[in-house]
């Protein structure tokens, strides 16, 4: 197997805490234990929500760790062509769909057709959409689009899935602690690839980049391993490479949620101007004992 090439990559929407530090060390670790390669990206694709000087934060708090990195670092909004270029691919070959509705449409959608099948769904992010725009006629969705109305683009999961089914094998991926997975990415439904506010998505720019930035092996933490479903059904679509994943359990805050970026006390920044060392840090992220 050829060495590990991992990456951390943060949202600088804020501060770092105990849990971004125990996912940074895990990637770090896992390239490192293999002779392999270390690299940052940086998920900045939401304007509103991500701010530089996070970014700067977040570099310097991993440096203050002790973490290092090849450089160039990846920033996603420098790289709004390569995703808009992709999007384009998929909409020349009709696996993605201009998408009108508002939140409280599709919810209203879904209350009105309670028991109807397509209206059971929850998937990862929450309920299915209901398909109202997939539908609509060439000459609707032209008219909506010259009035200006904003839309998201979101894949035609039966289409798509029709085409990756024409491959004589399934898709699969190999998690390194659970062996190989079958795709599901039926369970995202429609999913949103670009955004109505920014033209494109978590999704999209994660499987893009890991594949530009050559990653072979993804590590995240728990909360985004049904990611993996969807991120397949992309690789394959776009024909991408495909990485190998490895998933870690969430720290969880003395209350027992899961630390968010949001009311936390245990920023690394709190953590350092209150005296702690990288090596007290890094003891309580618990990461030396997994
Ligand atoms: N940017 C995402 C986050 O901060 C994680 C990205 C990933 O591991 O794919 O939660």
């Amino acid at each position: 197997m050829p060495p590990a090439i991992t990456r951390f990559a943060p949202s600088p929407t804020g501060h770092l805490h105990l849990g971004h530090a125990f996912s940074a060390l895990y990637a770090e670790r896992a390239a490192k234990t293999d002779g392999g390669r270390f690299l940052l990206r940086i998920e900045d694709i939401d304007g509103t929500r991500c701010r530089p000087e996070y970014s700067t934060a977040i570099e310097d708090d991993l440096a203050w760790l002790g973490l290092g990195w090849e450089l160039p670092v990846r920033r996603q909004s420098e790289h709004m062509d390569e995703y808009r270029h992709a999007l384009s691919r998929l909409q020349e070959e009709d696996l993605v769909y201009p998408c009108f509705c508002t939140r409280k449409e599709i919810l209203a959608e879904i209350a009105s057709s309670a028991g109807a099948p397509h209206a059971r769904g929850q998937g990862p992010e929450g309920p299915l959409y209901p398909g109202t725009c997939r539908a609509m006629d060439v000459e609707e969705r032209g008219a909506h689009i010259a009035s200006g109305a904003p839309f998201a683009l979101r894949i035609d999961m039966a289409r798509a899935r029709a085409r990756t089914d024409l491959a004589p094998e399934p898709l699969t991926w190999i998690d390194r602690d659970a062996g190989v997975q079958i795709a599901a990415p039926e369970i995202f439904g429609d999913a949103v690839l670009a955004r109505k506010d920014i033209p494109t998505s978590y999704h999209l720019s994660a499987v893009l980049d890991d594949h530009a930035q050559g990653i072979n092996l993804v590590t995240r933490g728990d909360d985004l391993r049904s990611a993996a479903h969807l991120h397949r059904l992309i690789q394959a679509l776009l024909e991408l490479d495909v990485p190998e994943y490895r998933f870690h359990g969430l720290l969880t805050g003395p209350d027992g949620q899961r630390l968010a970026k949001r009311d936390n006390p245990a920023t690394l920044q709190n953590l350092r101007s209150e005296g702690a060392s990288p090596a007290d840090v890094i003891a309580m992220t618990g990461i030396d004992e997994t």
